[in-house]
C-alpha cells in the first residue's frame, strides 16, 4: 500500500519531502525550519489555514517529544498529517441490508465515470454484486462512457435514453438492483455546476426517490474532485457541500501533479473524509485512502 501511495504521489513528494530534505538535513531546529516547512506546505496546495495548522502542530509534537534536530521533523510531519488525515472516517458505509447506493457527484471532467468504472472493478474483486446506474443523461456521451467502463469492469448498466429523467434512472437501478441482488449499485450523475439551482432540484428529486424506494440511501454521496485543480478543488467542495450532503471524497489524478496536499484542507477545513484517490487511468489505479500511508508517501 507504501509503495502504491508513494509511486502515485511522486510529485506530490517531490515538492515536500525532497523540497524539506535539505532543510532537515543537518541543521538545528529553529524558527527558520518551521517558516520552510510552511512554506514547503503551502507549495504542495494545502492553503495558508492548514498549513499553518499543521506546522503548529509538528511544533507541539517537537516540544513534547523535546526535538531538537531538523532531522527528527520527517516523522513528526507524517504523525501530525496523519492525525490531521484522520479527523474525519475514510470507511465506506454499507447498508445493512440490501444493495447499498452510492451516488457519485462532480463537475464534468474530474474523473466521476473513470471512478464509477474503478471502483467498480474494486468491489467486483471482492466478489460483490455490482450495479451502475446512468444517471448523468444530459450528455449522451457520458452514457456511452458509463457502458464502456460496465463493459471493461464485467458489469451491468441501467440507463435511458439521453435527456430521460435522472431520477427515473434511479429508480430502475434500485428494481433492478433488488431483484438481481446487487451489493452496490454506483450512480453517475450529470454535473452542471454552472446551473446550481438546476443541479439542485435534479439532485433533490434523486434523492426523494432513492429514499422512498430504498430506505435510508443513498448511503454515500460520493463528490469526485480533479486533484490537478488544487484550491480550486477547495471551492468546488464547499459549493457541492451547499447542494447536497456529500458524505465523501474521491480525489483524482493525483499521479498527475504537486498538489497532492489538497487532501489535507477538505478534510481539515471541510470536515469531509476523503475516501478514495485516483492514482493513474487505469481501472485498478484508485486506492482506498489511508491516512498514515498518505502522510508518509508525501514527506518522507
Ligand atoms: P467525468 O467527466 O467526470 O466523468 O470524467 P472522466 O471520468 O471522463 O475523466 C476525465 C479524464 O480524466 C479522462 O481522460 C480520465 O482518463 C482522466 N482521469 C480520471 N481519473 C484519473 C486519475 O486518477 N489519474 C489520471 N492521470 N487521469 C485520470
Amino acid at each position: 500500500l507504501f509503495d502504491r501511495f508513494k509511486k502515485g504521489l511522486q510529485k506530490s513528494r517531490t515538492t515536500l519531502a525532497e523540497r524539506l530534505g535539505s532543510v532537515f538535513r543537518s541543521r538545528k531546529l529553529d524558527e527558520s525550519v518551521y517558516e520552510e516547512m510552511e512554506e514547503a506546505f503551502i507549495a504542495a496546495d494545502m492553503g495558508v489555514e492548514t498549513a499553518m495548522a499543521l506546522v503548529e502542530n509538528v511544533r507541539t509534537l517537537a516540544r513534547k517529544k523535546r526535538i531538537e534536530q531538523a532531522e527528527e521533523l520527517p516523522d513528526l510531519m507524517v504523525e501530525a498529517m496523519s492525525a490531521m488525515l484522520s479527523e474525519a472516517d475514510s470507511d465506506m458505509n454499507f447498508a445493512a441490508e440490501g444493495p447499498t447506493l452510492v451516488l457519485v457527484v462532480g463537475v464534468n471532467g474530474a474523473g466521476k465515470t473513470t471512478t464509477i468504472g474503478k471502483l467498480a472493478n474494486y468491489y467486483l474483486q471482492q466478489n460483490k454484486r455490482v450495479l451502475l446506474a446512468a444517471a448523468d443523461t444530459f450528455r449522451a456521451a457520458a452514457i456511452e462512457q458509463l457502458l464502456a467502463w460496465g463493459e471493461r469492469a464485467g458489469c451491468d448498466v441501467v440507463r435511458h435514453s439521453q435527456g430521460a429523467d435522472p431520477a427515473a434512472v434511479i429508480y430502475d437501478a434500485i428494481q433492478a438492483g433488488r431483484s438481481r441482488n446487487a451489493d452496490i449499485i454506483l450512480c453517475d450523475t450529470a454535473g452542471r455546476l454552472q446551473n446550481k439551482t438546476h443541479l439542485m432540484a435534479e439532485l433533490a428529486k434523486i434523492h426523494k426517490v432513492a429514499a422512498r424506494e430504498l430506505p435510508g440511501s443513498p448511503h454515500e454521496v460520493l463528490l469526485v474532485l480533479d486533484g490537478t485543480t488544487g484550491q480550486n478543488g477547495l471551492n468546488q467542495a464547499k459549493v457541492f457541500k451547499e447542494v447536497v450532503d456529500v458524505t465523501g471524497i474521491v480525489v483524482t489524478k493525483l499521479d498527475g501533479t504537486a498538489k497532492g496536499g489538497i487532501v489535507v484542507p477538505i478534510v481539515h477545513e471541510q470536515g469531509i473524509p476523503v475516501k478514495w484517490i485516483g492514482l493513474g487511468e487505469q481501472i485498478d489505479d484508485l486506492q482506498p485512502f489511508d491516512a498514515r500511508a498518505f502522510a508518509e508517501a508525501v514527506c518522507r
